[in-house]
């Protein structure tokens, strides 16, 4: 078996698929109101995604798959997706606005998932509506329950932004006491089209020094291998939490991931513009491995090229031909 080492010696051993860029809701730091979705006969095919998955598995070592989106659980063949992508030899995890789940526990309940990350930017089903922009926040809350009550591994993935949802870091903090759940704070990324402003942007060091004001003492936990966020507890609390620190202090030197779009490209970062097409090349029977190997060797030391984010002085829309919906978060 063969390793996918990048120039900078990076072992990539983790795969994120896409299964479709459409979404139900249109949360503000990721879609406009108004968007163009890829035509469906551009997806890949249900079979052609597990034949991809199966190769990156069996060829290359990858031993961690996560389904994603736009909202993965929106394709209508996403059952028979998840039960073949759960055959491989590799972790499973899914992350969803969780406005489905409760139509797929039967699923999900009958595989072994690694973890569900479910995104929730408030607690106030008023707040859902205004930047999630749909009235899905009691149903996605209740699956939420019904997640951590069936004891699956779930995080909380939480976009903070100054002026929208920051005053509620802390009554997230507190869902921590006492459940067994992981909130995960990430920052507010840019993206072609979504708007990106610096100022709204709150970093992890703000809420860091927010949670330490108020709590005292707040344990820092061992980060796990590859990991791209920082984990944090409280003393005493069930639960905990970490920040995903893209902007202000990004991971870059320990990424172990590749990103699968929905058209089936295969990208090698969030933010460059390398893409390789191998839906195109399964459909030609054109030489995958060597597809595979190539795009790898040509990822970037830092955040597609860029140096750090850190700055007012770039425009968004140098960053990727692809928004993050389109990409697959
Ligand atoms: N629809 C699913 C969901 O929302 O969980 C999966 C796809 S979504 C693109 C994956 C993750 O990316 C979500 O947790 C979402 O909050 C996050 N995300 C989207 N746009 C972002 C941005 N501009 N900055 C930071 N995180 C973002
Ligand atoms: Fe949809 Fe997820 Fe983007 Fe929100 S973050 S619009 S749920 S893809």
């Amino acid at each position: 078996m063969e390793v996918l080492k990048d120039r900078y010696h990076r072992i990539h051993n983790y795969l994120r698929i896409s299964l479709t860029d459409k979404c139900n809701l249109r949360c503000s730091y990721c879609m406009p109101e108004q968007v163009q979705f890829m035509p469906s006969k551009k997806l890949m095919l249900a079979d052609e995604i597990f034949k991809l998955a199966q190769l990156f598995v069996h060829e290359f070592g990858i031993n961690k798959i996560r389904i994603t989106g736009g909202e993965p659980l929106m394709r209508k063949d996403a059952v028979d997706i998840i039960e073949q992508l759960a055959t491989l030899p590799a972790q499973l995890a899914i992350t969803t606005n969780g406005v489905f789940l409760d139509k797929y526990w039967p699923l999900l309940e009958s595989i072994q998932l690694s973890s569900i990350n479910i995104s929730l930017d408030t607690l106030d089903s008023n707040k859902f509506k205004q930047i999630n922009k749909r009235d899905d926040f009691d149903r996605v809350y209740q699956n939420i329950e019904y997640a951590l009550n069936q004891g699956f591994n779930v995080n909380i993935n939480v976009v903070l932004q100054s002026g929208v949802n920051e005053e509620e870091l802390l009554d997230f903090i507190e869902l921590t006491k006492h459940q067994k759940v992981h909130v995960k704070f990430i920052e507010f990324m840019p993206f072609s089209g979504n708007d990106w402003d610096r100022s709204a942007v709150f970093t992890y060091q703000e809420a860091l020094q927010i949670i330490q004001d108020e709590w005292g003492e707040v344990i820092p936990l061992e980060s796990k291998p590859n990991t791209t966020s920082k984990p944090y507890q409280l003393p005493g609390f069930m639960g905990d939490f970490s920040f995903v620190s893209t902007v202000s202090s990004h991971f870059c030197g320990d990424c172990n991931r590749l990103r699968l779009t929905a058209d089936g490209k295969l990208k090698n970062c969030l933010f460059g513009k390398t893409e390789t097409d191998l839906l195109q090349a399964l459909r030609h029977g054109e030489d995958l491995k060597s597809l595979i190997i190539q795009n790898v060797k040509m990822k970037h030391q830092t955040l597609g090229g860029l140096s750090k984010m850190d700055t007012t002085q770039f425009d968004p829309k140098e960053l990727s031909t692809r928004e993050m919906f389109a990409i697959g978060g």
